[in-house]
């Protein structure tokens, strides 16, 4: 899936940004760099400096004329924009199109473009109307603007995200087990069976008064639902609790 997702740079004016471009994406797994009709050069000391050990992303990146070029084999295009726009266009928040991009990379010849615009106008309507979504980062709503090659960096991690999750379920990308863990974790229900016994056996040691509830189980609920307790863990937190409703009732009554 990575491999199919193009970082499309426009107009880009320094070199700089284009390496720190390059070692975002190199850091995230992408490998596909386009540079729209940039205003620098890409190969300078400074690109190469901020890309990091990236650079020969910066020297396989590909140099287009226009967007329309750079996007022509693209089966989807979106454009990161950090404004809105005067006419609504279908709008993505980043996990929104990373969560889309499992799917959309399913057709054999899915390719998918992340456009980015100029440091210092952006994307023009024109570019943003050749995309078929827009993304949006959300930011401080008086400061919107990251620079470029944040920009890049947090659509990138995005994507990596989603490569993740589709790859869950494979051994080698598994995470790894809890070290202390010796068996599974109650489930839910394992702990919704467990607070209704507790909320039991608290109310025959007179413990707990459900009249006078004191947010007690929820505070407890709380407790337990941080300490992700294990089956055979519940299993004797519920033995304990058995017993404590036994012995409650041998217990001699109150005069
Ligand atoms: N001054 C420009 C923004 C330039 S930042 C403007 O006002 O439009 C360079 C590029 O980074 C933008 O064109 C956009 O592609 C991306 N970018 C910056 N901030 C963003 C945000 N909050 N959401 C999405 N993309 C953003």
């Amino acid at each position: 899936m990575l491999e199919r997702i193009r970082i499309v740079l426009i107009g880009t004016s320094h070199p700089g940004n284009i390496g720190g471009v390059a070692r975002a994406m190199h850091n995230m797994g992408l490998t596909d760099l386009a540079l729209v009709a940039p205003r620098c050069e890409a190969i300078t000391q400074d690109s190469i400096s901020r890309a990091s050990g990236a650079d020969h992303l910066l020297h396989n990146a590909q140099v287009f004329a226009t967007i329309e070029d750079a996007v022509g084999d693209c089966t989807l295009a979106v454009g990161a924009s950090a404004r809105s726009r005067t006419l609504p266009w279908p709008m993505l928040t980043p996990r929104e199109l990373a969560d889309r991009l499992p799917g959309e990379c399913q057709s054999p010849n899915a390719r998918v473009a992340l456009v980015f615009g100029r440091e210092d106008s952006g994307l023009t309507n024109e570019e943003l109307q050749r995309c078929h979504a827009h993304v949006n980062i959300p930011t401080n709503a008086d400061f919107s603007s990251l620079n470029l090659a944040a920009a890049v960096q947090v659509l990138a991690y995005e994507c990596r995200m989603a490569w993740m999750g589709q790859h869950a379920n494979e051994p080698a990308a598994q995470a790894a087990p809890r070290p202390d863990a010796d068996d599974a974790l109650a489930s839910h229900a394992d702990l919704e069976r467990y607070f209704e016994h507790l909320e039991r056996a608290l109310v025959a040691i007179e413990f707990h008064d459900p009249d006078k509830p004191r947010q007690l189980m929820a505070r407890l609920r709380r407790l337990y639902l941080r300490a992700r307790p294990e089956q055979m863990e519940m299993n004797i937190l519920r033995g304990i609790l058995s017993a404590t409703e036994k012995a409650a009732q041998h217990k001699q009554p109150r005069e």
